[in-house]
């Protein structure tokens, strides 16, 4: 039997309608993104007003929001301070109210005429005349006229839209939409509150009653999106989700990609092999388990799509040169995309040391090199492996540019990738798919092969995160740092005790050791920035130096201080990051430029100054800069209350968190109890795709619940939840799935 299409939950949009030009209103609503019948049913009030009640004007007290009923006893304009309309109202028991309006429209003096009567809502003021409203809203009613039966929804709303236009189009929208149920009745009962409550709450009720609840409702349980209404938004909301990132996943095992297999020793030992054999540790435990996890990955002949997380100083680079041995020995070539030129350089460094003597032939691909240079590196690139093509491309976002063609692409690795944007995400997914097969030649991978995708991050992602916004991701977790590091101990401390903190560097530098300094944070402007750190720098280099010139690589002789900052051309920033990695330089002062992944083993101390300003997140990546080797290791956030009297409580939450903790998913469940899961994901979710009912850190349960329910219905009900996705989601799937 053919499907039912009558039910279409979009109404058409307003423009598919008619060519007429929009209103201002419907111009504003656009703006707001409510174009479908669903969009504005799914724009729920902000608050409520009461009209459902009328109160005495002798009951009224000061800072009461009320509404009251009266005759207009008298009517006119005033000049006192200014030119003003002053009505009085009385009401049954003879009780009267000023109401005042400093700005009025002829319109207004007709609505409140003497005779007239009224309903007025707004703030009671003790005023100067006694009890008045200024600004009230107003309207004329006949004796008797019925109150209100429901709540009066007040809608988030922009310039050129009206209250009154905006509840009428909800109210419109809601009495066209046909929303049959879609969830299938195990869904329903399998609900952890109890059977029944979803099956009271269809949508349309829920929606229905969200944006017009009886008097009797409890403001509380709508406040804190505990009623039924409020859970059957978040359970469909958060089953849209879940569905779509499952078929996401599906489709996703429907594609092709190379088989690559390691090659087994020890006879004809392969690169995975050898690549163990030279490096300079023994893997640990976490670091055996999750490379097998991607070596059973790339055996398989679908394209791998995998997040692997571990805290800073994990060691994930190590992973990541092992799965790129893999794909090299298969004659694929890995691509290795790095945030930043100074972490790709560093990544280039480490990887030339492990995999050159091994044979393995790398190519650097970064945005300020030569032309000569750039055109012999696209070369290699685009040639084949066996004819000496490169095998491994370690660069910035400068990869998935288009002229980069990659000739038989097996594996691509994303370091840091909670640091690139959705665009640059897609654009390297969509890259590096649509280079496949596509040589001219006929060379290259097979038609319609992948190559296999590695995603890496430091920031730990909270489980119920990872569950919701990664669903269709495979994660591998390092939870085990490599050994004989010793813990770092943080100190938080005020600006006032700068010159003790001096000595203690001091004391550092004469044991051999080396210092980082990460100059404030000031968002408005670099130039700012450029200065401050420029200070810091003269301060620390004549403080340590006992008044020695500053020069940007340090003095001869004494000790050298470091300066990196944003606007150094890359040459010299390298110049400075090789001097401090080689050891020659006893502090580095830095704007945030001292990137994550940077590694320094001999840096035992790191200061943040003005640590109050940084993001919780961005804190703990900063101190994973120091305590990479096995002297003990500190942090110092140095926190200055400018002209305040004291910290912010968000400020003081975060630094609170660092003293307390080294544990990067602690700090990162913390993060995201302080901010939100919007900001925590950052870029990932732009806008629309964000959740807006349900909230992770609270309903994980629900989480648990549609999960389970995606599963069920992509399995049994596949018509019902594709009507579901297409119901909460329409056309914006593609960006879940980045
Ligand atoms: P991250 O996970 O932050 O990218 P890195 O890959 O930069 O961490 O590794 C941090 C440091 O630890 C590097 O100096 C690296 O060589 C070292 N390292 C990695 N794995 C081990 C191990 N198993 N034993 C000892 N040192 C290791
Ligand atoms: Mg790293």
């Amino acid at each position: 039997m053919p499907a039912v299409r009558e039910h279409v939950d979009k109404a058409p949009t307003r423009q598919d309608k008619a060519d007429k030009p929009l209103s201002a209103p419907q111009k504003a609503m656009r703006r707001l993104g409510l174009d479908s019948d669903m969009d504005l049913a799914l724009h729920l009030p902000l608050r409520y007003e009461d009209e459902t009640r009328l109160m005495a004007i002798a009951e009224l007290r000061d800072g009461d929001l009320a509404q009251v009923e009266g005759v207009v006893r008298d009517n006119r304009v005033e000049v006192r301070a200014r030119r003003q309309l002053i009505v009085r109202i009385e009401d049954e028991a003879g009780h009267t109210l000023l109401l005042r309006f400093l700005n009025f429209y002829p319109s207004q003096q007709k609505l409140l005429a003497v005779g007239q009567r009224v309903r007025v809502r707004g703030e009671v003021r003790g005023g100067f005349l006694g009890r008045e409203m200024v600004h009230p809203e107003c309207k004329a009613v006949q004796a008797g006229a019925p109150l209100a039966q429901a709540l009066t929804p007040v809608y988030p709303t922009t310039a050129g839209l009206p209250q009154a236009y905006l509840r009428k189009a909800v109210g419109r929208a809601l009495d066209k939409l046909v929303l049959d149920e879609t969830l299938p009745p195990q869904a329903l009962q399998s609900w952890p509150g109890g059977p029944q409550v979803l099956a009271d709450w269809p949508l349309h009720a829920a929606l229905d009653y969200l944006h017009h609840p009886g008097p009797e409702v409890s403001l509380a349980a709508l406040q804190d999106r505990s009623h039924p209404a409020w859970l059957r938004l978040k359970a469909e909301e958060l089953l849209a989700q879940q569905l779509s990132q499952l078929q996401a996943r599906q489709a996703q095992a429907q594609r092709r990609a190379p088989a690559l297999r390691i090659r087994p020793g020890p006879d004809d030992q392969g690169l995975h092999e050898r690549l163990l054999a030279v490096l300079p540790f023994a893997l640990t435990a976490a670091q055996r388990r999750v490379s097998e996890e991607i070596a059973q990955d790339l055996a398989r002949p679908s394209p791998m799509h995998r997040l692997l997380q571990g805290d800073v100083g994990s060691g994930k680079t190590v992973v990541a040169a092992l799965a790129a041995a893999v794909c090299i020995d298969a004659g694929y070539q890995c691509v290795l995309m790095a945030p930043t030129e100074i972490l790709a350089s560093q990544h280039v460094k480490k990887l030339v040391d492990w995999l050159t003597p091994l044979g393995v032939r790398v190519a650097w691909l970064a945005g300020g090199q030569k032309t000569k240079e750039r055109r012999e590196t696209l070369e290699a690139i685009a040639r084949a492996p066996e004819q000496g093509g490169a095998q491994l491309i370690v660069g910035t976002h400068a990869v998935i540019q288009d002229k980069v063609h990659f000739h038989k692409l097996g594996l691509a690795i994303v370091d840091e990738q909670h640091r690139f944007g959705v665009a640059q995400r897609l654009a390297l997914r969509e890259k590096v798919r649509s280079d496949q097969g596509a040589n001219s030649d006929g060379s290259g991978g097979e038609d319609g092969e992948e190559p296999h995708m590695l995603m890496m991050s430091a920031t730990p992602i909270p489980r119920t995160l990872a569950m919701s916004y990664y669903a269709d991701l495979d994660v591998s977790t390092l939870d085990e740092l490599p050994p004989g590091r010793s813990p770092i101990v943080t100190r938080v401390i005020s600006e006032q005790r700068r010159p003790e903190l001096i000595e203690r560097i001091r004391a550092q530098l004469a044991e051999g050791r080396q210092v980082y300094w990460v100059c404030p944070l000031i968002e408005e402007s670099e130039a700012v920035d450029l200065t401050n750190a420029t200070a810091t720098h003269a301060e620390l280099t004549a403080a340590l130096n006992h008044g020695q010139p500053a020069s940007p690589r340090g003095g001869e002789g004494g000790i050298q201080v470091g300066l990196l900052h944003s606007r150094l051309p890359p040459p010299e920033k390298q110049a400075v990051m090789a001097e401090f990695v080689a050891g020659r330089m006893g502090l580095l002062v830095s704007t945030t430029v001292i990137e994550v992944g940077v590694d320094v083993p001999n840096a035992t101390l790191m200061v943040i100054e003005h640590a109050e300003r940084f993001g919780l997140s961005q804190l703990h990546q900063l101190r994973g800069r120091v305590g990479r080797g096995a002297q003990a290791s500190a942090c110092v956030l140095l926190y200055s209350t400018g002209d305040a009297p004291r910290l912010g409580q968000t400020a003081r939450e975060r630094l609170k968190a660092m003293a307390e903790t080294n544990d990067g998913f602690e700090i990162a469940r913390r993060d995201l109890e302080i901010r939100g899961p919007g900001e925590f994901l950052g870029a990932r979710q732009s806008g629309a795709a964000l959740l807006r009912f349900a909230d992770l850190a609270t309903d994980g349960v629900v989480l648990d619940w549609a999960r389970q329910t995606a599963a069920l219905m992509l399995a049994r009900y596949p018509a019902l939840a594709e009507r579901h996705v297409a119901r909460w989601l329409g056309g914006r799937v593609d960006y879940l799935k980045a």
